[in-house]
């Protein structure tokens, strides 16, 4: 029987010994009591002279807080540490050496530790795999809305475009959305709003895309909706072999978005912009096909919004001319490249006499280092666009303002006494504008009343909010007037739903006011009708002596045109504005 236990135990021990993990008896101390060949193997690299009599200084560099542990565990035994992972670093010599050491130590008694050593580098390995499979995954999925984010559609789009040339010919889509104005409900809503839009639109996104729109789908990737930016999205559609399936996918989404999104609190309507690109017709990476999508979604919003867009080349071309554009804006305004110019606006007296002092309009001009002068049309779109018109019409404000003041002091009763100033449509819809002009006007102690700012019709006449902008604006006292009245956009019956003080009729009606009965039935009408509402009347753009006799002769009370003067800096303004008047209108 004896016989047969010490059997067993010496069959025990054999195992232990030839265990594939490292096994250490040690005293309470460290001083090695036995060890078997995994545990020598697994020590040796970290002992520096091949020395193993002692566990805690052979793992003193790398594990020194094990002497503590143990020094601290009061109980007469138990578990002091369990699988307590060890990094080896430079203390692992070879690149096949253990880099990872699982340590862990049982108090047997009051005088003896068990330590059990294993080679934990290959487990490690993969938890830290794992671990970064998980941040990759996370870190491509949107956590607003739960789809996959730019990343994540980049890759995909690398993967699709890599497919070979047959797979290609089924040919594929992208859809790159923008929402319109979305920057409006982020500001007048909150922001909270604005993300409670962007999941219901992530929504409608994912229910929208059919099976059945996936005309074919040869190797399972299928349809994709991401939201890559902000208010961006985009919609990969695998398996489209012609436009007009695209076109109809693209004008089913806009259908979908532009129902209004029913929140706690509002109805919050948002439209969107849509670029298609085919990856058939673009040569390039996936970058290349996105961007693609991108410029043809900015055509859009520039047509309007709401709205697709299909990419051609020349989109490409007019985009980069853009780019170069606002680079050089942005450059342009730190620079101070911009400057003001004044056009006199005359009163038109009933003696057949004129006043120059009754106002000016601010004009700006880009004195380009290469191009020269450049005119407001050739920027003010690409300001608008890339967010600088806000930097630009603090600037126009303010420098007007500050010269409109100046004059004051200057010329006493010869200044002019109303400075007229352009609104784009991008400022109107900036939620600080009217805090600004507040403080812009008080900063050179001018009136509210001394301003006057001018909103194009197309803008004005465009809905609801925009004439709810300008009623906040007209607010402080200032004056408010309709530019380029005549180009088609509103009608007369609708001038009183509008809050202006001022219609200025537009060169291209004016210009034909003498040739055309037409012409000055127009002119005649809106002087009448705008009278009737208590506002008056500016003729733009008169170039010769008939058309401001037309003008006059309609009742129009103000005139400006180069037959006057062309806008002028405001020095040139001040001799102008002196000199005896021999003009007659
Ligand atoms: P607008 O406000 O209707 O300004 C009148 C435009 O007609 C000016 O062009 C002026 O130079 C031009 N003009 C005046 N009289 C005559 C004339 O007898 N004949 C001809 N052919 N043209 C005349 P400009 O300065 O090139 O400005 C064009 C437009 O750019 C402006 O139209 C306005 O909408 C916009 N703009 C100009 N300055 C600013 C600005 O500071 N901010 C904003 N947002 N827009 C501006
Ligand atoms: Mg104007
Ligand atoms: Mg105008």
């Amino acid at each position: 029987m004896a016989s047969e236990t010490s059997d067993s135990y010496e069959t025990l021990i054999q195992f232990l010994y030839r265990a594939p993990i490292g096994l250490v008896q040690s005293t309470m101390t460290g001083a090695v009591e036995m060890l078997n060949p995994m545990a020598a193997q697994l020590l040796m690299p970290l002992s520096s002279e091949g020395n193993l009599d002692n566990l805690f200084v052979v793992l003193d560099a790398v594990a020194p807080q094990l002497r503590l542990l143990v020094a601290d565990f009061d109980a007469p035994m138990g578990v002091v540490c369990d699988g307590l992972r060890i990094a080896l670093g430079a203390a692992s010599t070879t690149r096949t050496a253990p880099q990872v050491l699982s340590i862990s130590l049982l108090k047997v008694d009051g005088a003896r530790l068990m330590v059990v050593l294993a080679d934990a580098t290959l487990e490690a390995q993969r938890e830290e795999q794992e671990r970064n499979r998980g941040l990759h995954d996370a870190a491509r999925i949107d956590h607003l809305t739960q789809m996959p984010n730019r990343a994540a559609v980049r890759e995909q789009l690398q993967r699709m475009m890599a497919r070979p040339p047959g797979e290609i010919g089924l040919g594929f889509a992208v859809l790159f959305m923008n929402c319109d104005r979305f920057k409006q409900i982020n500001d007048t809503l909150g922001h909270a709003a604005g993300d409670t839009v962007l999941a219901m639109m992530a929504e409608r996104l994912r229910s929208t895309l059919r099976p059945q729109d996936c005309i074919s789908v040869p190797c399972g990737y299928g349809q994709v909706a991401a939201r890559i930016g902000g208010d961006e999205f985009v919609v990969i559609l695998d398996g489209m072999r012609r436009l007009d399936d695209v076109q109809s996918v693209a004008l089913r989404m806009l259908d979908v978005l532009a129902v209004p999104y029913g929140t706690e609190h509002y109805d919050i309507t948002c439209n969107v912009s849509i670029g298609v690109a085919m990856a058939s017709q673009t040569t390039g990476n996936a970058d290349v096909l996105l961007q693609n999508a991108s410029i043809a979604m900015v055509e859009a919003k520039r047509a309007g919004g709401a709205r697709h867009a299909i990419f051609d080349p020349g989109m490409r071309e007019r985009a980069e001319q853009r780019g170069g554009t606002e680079a050089e804006l942005r450059k342009a305004l730190v620079e101070r490249e911009l400057f003001v110019v004044y056009q006199p606006v005359l009163a038109l007296l009933p003696d057949g006499g004129v006043d120059r002092s009754a106002g000016v309009e601010a004009l700006v001009r880009w004195r380009h280092p290469v191009r020269g002068i450049v005119p407001p049309v050739e920027f003010i779109g690409v300001a608008e666009a890339s967010g600088l018109i806000g930097a630009l019409g603090d600037f126009v404000l303010e420098t007007a303002c500050g010269d409109f003041m100046q004059w004051q002091r200057d010329l006493g009763t010869l200044a002019p006494r109303l400075l007229a100033v352009n609104l784009s449509r991008a400022q109107l819809a900036e939620a600080g504008l009217k805090v600004r002009v507040a403080q812009i006007l008080a900063s050179v102690g001018m009136t509210a009343a001394q301003l006057q700012l001018e909103v194009t019709e197309s803008l004005a006449a465009q809905d609801e909010r925009m004439r709810e902008h300008l009623a906040a604006l007209k607010s402080l006292g200032l004056k408010l007037a309709l530019d380029d009245f005549g180009t088609g956009y509103s009608s007369l019956s609708c001038l009183h739903l509008l809050p202006v003080d001022t219609v200025k009729l537009d060169r291209s009606v004016v210009s034909q006011s003498d040739t055309s009965a037409h012409h000055r039935v127009l002119i005649e009408a809106t002087v009448r009708v705008a009278h009737s509402l208590g506002m008056d009347t500016v003729a733009e753009g008169i170039e010769t002596t008939a058309q401001a006799e037309v003008v006059r002769r309609m009742g129009c009370d103000k005139a400006q045109g180069y037959l006057f003067s062309k806008p002028l800096v405001s020095d040139d303004l001040v001799c102008w504005l002196q000199q005896v008047d021999t003009l007659a209108a």
